[in-house]
């Protein structure tokens, strides 16, 4: 590091805004480079802080004297300037790497395919109820350059994805959570779901006893990968299905946590735990143990996991009209997401589906809707797929494009004791701007609904 005097940012979202500035910050010629068109309030920043930046184009020479480039995680490989800054040995990392070179708080650190930002949320509510001062940064919130300009937090609770793993050298946090590797980004990956696992593994890689490595065991690779890997971080495991002696599980209702070393061991009812589903439970059980890892105070963390919110659209509890409780799951655009709402519901359920189909096969969640799915109201443009296959599967099926209509059938097909879900297993784009106007769109039909009917609860 001692010979960095010039440092190239490839990319002006909020990481590589972040990153400029603590370089500043830090002393050095900081160039920013983006090919696209930046954000105005990050214009601004750079502004402000005096940064030379371009947009719309990278300027190649002026790039390739750099002595270190911080690259945006979402800046292929395959772009030619980075290919070109390699060929030439310039050192290319990430934000979080360059950020966590300036800090002395401990870092934990939440990755896998699905699940981040809800444990990243939980993670970071359970600990400031536990009374830490902590900072949440990463993909979730401000950057953690940003962070570390300031930095007057003594933990940070980053969202990490693989694309940001792959530009780490020397980062090593103090406690590193997988939750689960399924096939996805390939394409960054040279379609090979070996060259992904391994990035994900990357995050341990520095790690030492002294770190603890907190994982889901129960399915995919990551168990297998362990064992075949020499790995040194202090290992907890969480599993849904077996008792596990150094980690948490699933004990019917309760969640078990066992720390060995410490010879100490803890037990919650789930119903003290406000995320809903058994995927939950695993992300609830990953935020537990990095509380107990840290020697939070148990009756505070047992009393923030029953006041976490998550963040919106992901089993989002919307209302209750006539006893029936209407969920908005519009984040679940696949059928795996899908999967694990249906498998947390214990009511029947009336469920709201549809939307681009990214080639679907709901052979994966067939037996579960005909367990619990009492009706299914089709919200797309071409419902096709979805009415074709469920079709003499499911009791009653009908269509719309209005989420109006949907939210009121969802209220007529219902029952008392009911749910209605929307958990779309689909893309929004025919319909929507994004997974977040379709959810707004239908608690607003949902709260009209409950205003209209005037009984609501
Ligand atoms: P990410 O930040 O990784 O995209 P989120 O916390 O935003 O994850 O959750 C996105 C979706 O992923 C959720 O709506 C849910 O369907 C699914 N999900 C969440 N946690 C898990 C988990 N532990 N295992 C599998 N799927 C999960």
């Amino acid at each position: 590091m001692e010979a960095v005097k010039n440092i190239v940012i490839l990319g002006a979202g909020e990481s590589g805004v972040g990153a400029a500035l603590l370089a500043q910050h830090k002393g050095f010629n900081v160039f920013v480079s983006d090919g696209g068109v930046l954000k105005e309030r990050y214009r601004k920043d750079l502004n402000a802080a005096g940064i030379e930046f371009e947009e719309g184009k990278h300027t190649v020479k002026q790039i390739l004297e750099a002595d270190l480039i911080i690259k945006s995680p979402g800046i292929a490989d395959k772009v030619d300037i980075v290919k070109k800054a390699r060929e030439k040995g310039v050192e290319i990392i990430d934000e979080i790497e360059f950020a966590s070179r300036y800090t002395k708080a401990k870092t934990i650190a939440i990755t896998g395919t699905n699940g981040k930002t809800t444990t990243t949320l939980l993670t970071y509510h359970l600990l400031k109820e536990a009374g830490y001062n902590v900072g949440l940064a990463g993909n979730v919130g401000h950057s953690f350059a940003r962070q570390v300009i300031k930095d007057n937090f003594d933990i940070y609770v980053l969202e990490v994805s693989s694309f940001q793993i792959d530009g780490m050298n020397t980062f090593k946090p103090d406690v590193a959570i997988l939750l689960n590797i399924t096939p996805d980004h390939l394409d960054r990956y040279d379609y090979s779901f070996q060259k992904y696992v391994n990035s994900k593994f990357r995050i341990i890689e520095k790690m030492t006893h002294e770190e603890c490595f907190i994982y889901f065991a129960d399915k995919g690779p990551i168990e297998e990968e362990l064992a075949r890997r020499n790995v040194e971080a202090s290992i907890f495991a969480i599993s849904l299905v077996e008792n596990v002696k150094n980690g948490a599980f699933l004990d019917e209702d309760h969640l078990v946590f066992n720390i060995e070393s410490k010879k100490k061991s803890h037990k919650i009812p789930v119903n003290q735990v406000s995320l809903i589903g058994k995927h939950n439970m695993v992300n609830s059980m990953a935020a537990v143990l990095t509380t107990l890892t840290m020697e939070a105070p148990m009756e505070k963390v047992v009393k923030a996991l029953k006041t976490f919110k998550n963040a919106p659209h992901r089993l989002e509890k919307v209302a209750t009209i006539d006893d029936v409780l209407f969920i908005n799951d519009s984040k679940a655009t696949n059928v795996d997401s899908v999967y694990y709402a249906l498998e947390g519901i214990e009511a029947p359920i009336v469920w709201i589906a549809g939307g681009l189909d990214k080639g679907n096969d709901y052979d994966r969640i067939e037996a579960l809707v005909k367990d619990k799915v009492k009706a299914l109201i089709c919200l797309g443009k071409d419902n096709t797929k979805l009415t074709d296959y469920f079709t003499g599967k499911v009791a009653s099926i009908r269509q719309t494009q209005s989420v109006n209509d949907a939210a009121r059938w969802g209220a007529d097909l219902s029952a008392p004791g009911d749910v209605v879900l929307l958990s779309p297993a689909c893309a929004s784009f025919d319909l929507f701007r994004n997974y977040e106007d379709r959810g707004e769109q239908f608690k607003d039909a949902v709260v009209q609904l409950k205003n209209h009917v005037g009984r609501g609860q």
